[in-house]
């Protein structure tokens, strides 16, 4: 979608401007931004060159912030407030540029100010720690301490699509409460709103330096990002294979990676059908679909999955869907019409090879119904790569081990969700499964902003994100002692 389009635009038409260097900046060349559901344009978005990104980095590079930790923290409780206010603005942005509904944007927006509440919360906290030293034979009369130093050179941050601004805030605010510089390209599917956060941030007073947003081609800047020498950490969520072609590109500098995911939802004999059933459905369609933990398989147990896949398509049929705006529907498109395409013909294939389709799998621009497929073999490409949208794949089992084998069977080591009220299973899914998270009676994507999130395998390498673990990959850690007890 480079260049320019003919075509009606939307009455809320934004020409966004870069912000770099305390300053709103236009370009000559722009990049175009629709509104998934009717086509129509929705705003522009500059594409910055490498010497912009040059410029930027040079910014950040040449300041260091003084905040206090209190001001840091007012500036991020103030955002808080101040986004809390425009919920409305922030949910019809987030829902015009991505097409998810008015209800899974207006739950972005709640999340967002979690995520700056717990950072102001944690800007306050000192997690520095103090060793005696007189512990063994060969003790000494010293105590070791330790502090938290922000990064000497700056962070890079690079955001998907999925949670245009969710996404953005899980990289800034921690940034901002440890006393960093980012520069931040958000998804040039997804910027408007990654703009709209970043002004809330500077009326809330973050300095300019602090944060800078540009937009661009990233076969033309990505590798100025990654690779200038004034980066000290880049910060990836996205898919694998940009992810680790960043890991290969980073050199010697902090990568943290938050990749995809093939999260299973398992259901074991136990479980309340019912309720297990109203996991999988939430699991698989909040979000369109689109969250690198939503439900992507679901394995069962032979011999309650009969009755579990009835209420899967009960429950799918009566998921409403359609356009964004509409305050009834539950879901809105997909991000666009290539990636509908893309679940179709998944699905279309899988059947081919014998799963069998119970319900949607039915396509229009990039609106996507819910769908349902079972008599899934854990070898069929639907299951085996990553399906990012609202598609009910249904696996059955016989035994825990083979749960644990089909689970484990993936690439991707993200979170998953279990149904179950044995105590000794859940002991072995906690201790055998190869994944970040264990949400017992919950989605896979169940989380708190501020605990630890993240995953193994093709998911990440192992670093996690949540406001407390990214405020510590974003710092240094100095060690000093002093001669007493
Ligand atoms: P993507 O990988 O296509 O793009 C992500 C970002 O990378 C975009 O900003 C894009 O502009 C940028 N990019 C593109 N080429 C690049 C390059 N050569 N170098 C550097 N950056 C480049 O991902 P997407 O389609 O926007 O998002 C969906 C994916 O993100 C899914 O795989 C999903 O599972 C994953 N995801 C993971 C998490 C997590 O926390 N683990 C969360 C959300 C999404």
């Amino acid at each position: 979608t480079l260049g320019h389009h003919h075509q009606i635009d939307h009455p809320a038409f934004r020409a966004e401007m870069l912000r770099i260097k305390g300053e709103r900046v236009a370009r000559e060349r722009t990049l175009d931004v629709f509104d998934p559901y009717s086509g129509q344009r929705v705003g522009t978005v500059p594409l910055a060159s490498v010497e912009d990104v040059r410029d930027a980095l040079q910014f950040a590079a040449s300041y260091r912030s003084k905040l206090t930790r209190y001001e840091r923290s007012q500036i991020l409780e103030r955002a808080g407030a101040l986004l809390r206010e425009r919920t409305e603005a922030a949910s019809d942005l987030i829902s015009l540029e991505s097409g998810l509904s008015k209800q899974d944007s207006r739950y972005e927006i709640g999340r967002v100010a979690d995520v700056l509440k717990f950072a102001a919360l944690e800007a306050l906290r000192d997690d520095g720690q103090s060793f005696s030293c007189d512990l063994t034979p060969h003790g000494k009369a010293r105590r070791v301490f330790t502090q938290r130093e922000p990064l000497a050179g700056v962070i890079v941050a690079i955001t998907p699509f999925n949670h245009p601004m969710n996404q953005v805030a899980h990289k800034i605010a921690p940034a901002i409460a440890t006393n960093n510089r980012v520069v931040l390209k958000p998804s040039e599917k997804v910027p408007l709103s990654a703009y709209f956060l970043a002004d809330i941030l500077y009326e809330a007073g973050l300095p300019a330096p602090m944060l800078q947003v540009l937009t661009g081609d990233p076969r033309e800047i990505a590798d100025e990002l990654i690779t200038n020498p004034a980066v000290e950490l880049v910060t990836f969520t996205g898919g694998v294979a940009i992810g680790k072609h960043i890991a290969a590109k980073a050199g010697y500098r902090r990568v943290v990676l938050e990749l995809g995911g093939n999260d299973p939802l398992i259901v074991l004999d136990d479980a309340d059908v019912e309720l297990a059933a109203s996991l999988a459905v939430q699991g698989s369609y909040k979000n369109s679909g689109q969250r690198c933990t939503a439900v992507k398989r679901m394995l069962v147990q032979k011999s309650i999955a009969e009755r579990f896949t009835e209420q899967v398509v009960e429950k799918t049929l009566a998921w409403s869907y359609g356009d964004p705006f509409d305050e009834s529907n539950q879901m809105g498109t997909v991000i666009d019409e290539p990636a509908a395409q893309l679940f179709e013909a998944r699905v279309n294939e899988a059947v081919a090879q014998g799963a069998r389709l119970l319900a949607g799998n039915k396509r229009s621009g990039a609106l996507y119904s819910p769908t349902v497929v079972d008599c899934v073999d854990p070898s069929m490409t639907l299951v085996r790569e990553e399906t990012f949208g609202p598609v009910s794949p249904i696996i059955t089992f016989d035994t825990i081990d083979d749960a644990i084998r089909i689970s484990n069977g993936t690439a991707f080591g993200l979170s998953s969700g279990l149904c179950t009220y044995r105590t000794d299973a859940i002991a072995r899914f906690v201790n055998e499964l190869r994944v970040g998270t264990v949400n017992v009676w919950e989605v896979p994507g169940y989380r708190i902003e501020l605990t630890p999130f993240g995953g193994i395998k093709d998911s990440g390498l192992g670093y996690k994100e949540g406001v407390q673990e990214a405020m510590k990959s974003f710092t240094n850690l100095k060690t000093f002692s002093l001669p007493w007890e």
